[in-house]
């Protein structure tokens, strides 16, 4: 018999794969398992997307530079990242997911947010519905975990499902998560990372308890508007609800060239006017995004892509750009080429992209661009561009175009 569900208004599920790329790396090739495995590029160069648990014990971890990570384990084997695999699992995890609830909210490739709210008559009580959850995604995937949280808000959820990693599932009533929450330290906070946590530990402030217990004016007065949101949090006060609807999970800008072309300095003038608009949608929409997407299509109409995926996830036009004409040195057709395309994929609402440390983040170059956005929804599209645009105006083709891929392609 279920429990009494009177005492969850909402119930809110925080599903988060185990090392998912490592995991897949583990479960298509049974002679990694067991094993220290990094994925990620095999040269020194790159940093490691992720490791396997049994890598961790070493000390290496998401993002560590990948010399360094075989300094620390040398006897780890490293797999070089297939995408279109993770996608392809992506896919069928968030599949299992949708049977479970409309309300789906993915927020990468192998995390999503899941509103249970009013299904104990299906799934049982909240530890029932995070165990079948659990099961469904591991028969689903051949044998894959994935951590599940479950509690009232989302945040509280989210902080939930890595309590217990991996294979981990945790489940906070809502009436107990401010206690809950208290002991944990505040780099467990929204928002917080390193710069932001020293910050807290210099006004005395170690534990999420203790910006519970905090005077919310004084809170303001140290930390800015943040003071609030920290204080907020530490109440397990998050309003936010899931957004079922099914997000747009690439914006994109393409276009068709009047002429062809090979010039790759043309080229990369083309992809910065694209990333200029896709910086402004992302930034509209409140998205930033992981994944940047170079597409080519040659004279004779084959369509070339390559991709890159960001540590960081961005939703500033000059880091779109930058990665941009990264992408384009891997591309080693000569053309000519009548199309050229760029794409932000992989998107995560901006106030949902977790461990970002608020006040770390390179906010000049943002802070310019929102600026240029706010020119351009008052004076219209042209009101500002570049020089290096206005030498060539008399080229800009006027086919261009934007899309919201609502597709499967990401
Ligand atoms: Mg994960």
């Amino acid at each position: 018999m279920p429990g009494d569900m009177s005492d969850w208004p909402k119930t809110i599920v925080h599903a988060d794969m185990d090392a998912f790329y490592a995991a897949i790396e583990q479960l298509d090739d049974p002679s990694l398992r067991g094993k220290p495995v990094l994925v990620g590029p095999p040269s020194d160069r790159g940093v490691v997307l992720t490791a396997s648990y049994e890598a961790r014990p070493y000390n290496v971890g998401s993002a560590l530079a990948m010399a360094k990570a075989r300094r620390r384990c040398p006897e780890a084997v490293i797999v070089r990242p297939r995408f279109d695999r993770y996608t392809e699992v992506s896919k069928t995890i968030m599949g299992v997911f949708a049977e479970f609830s409309p309300h789906v909210e993915a927020i990468s490739l192998d995390e999503a947010f899941l509103d249970l709210t009013g299904t104990d008559h299906l799934f049982g009580d909240p530890r029932a519905m995070g165990m079948r959850l659990k099961d469904a995604v591991h028969e689903a995937t051949g044998g894959l975990t994935v951590s599940v949280g479950v509690s009232g808000t989302k945040y509280v959820a989210k902080v939930a499902s890595d309590f217990q990693k991996p294979d981990g599932l945790t489940v906070v009533p809502p009436d107990d998560a401010q206690a809950w929450l208290a002991p944990l330290p505040v780099s467990r906070l929204w928002g917080v990372g390193p710069k932001t946590e020293k910050r807290l530990h210099a006004i005395g402030l170690e534990t999420i308890g203790q910006v519970a217990a905090a005077d919310p004016d004084w809170l303001t007065h140290k930390l800015g508007r943040v003071g609030n949101h920290f204080y907020a949090l530490a109440h397990a006060r998050d309003p936010r609800r899931v957004e079922g609807s099914r997000k747009s999970k690439s914006v994109g800008s393409e276009r068709t060239l009047s002429e062809d072309v090979s010039d790759r300095n043309e080229i990369a003038r083309y992809l910065r006017r694209s990333a200029e608009e896709i910086g402004r949608r992302l930034r509209r929409k409140r998205y930033v995004a992981y994944g940047v997407r170079v597409k080519l299509k040659t004279s004779r109409f084959q369509i070339l892509t390559r991709q890159h995926r960001r540590r960081q996830p961005t939703d500033v036009a000059d880091a779109l750009f930058e990665d941009a004409v990264l992408i384009l040195k891997n591309f080693d057709h000569p053309g000519p080429f009548r199309l050229v395309g760029l794409a932000a994929y992989d998107l995560v609402r901006q106030e949902e992209k977790g461990q970002d440390d608020l006040f770390s983040a390179p906010q000049r170059p943002r802070q310019l661009e929102t600026a240029i956005d706010d020119l351009k929804e008052r004076f219209g599209p042209n009101v500002l561009r570049r020089a290096t645009d206005l030498r060539k105006a008399r080229q800009t083709p006027n086919l261009d175009f934007l899309h919201d891929d609502e597709g499967d392609d990401a």
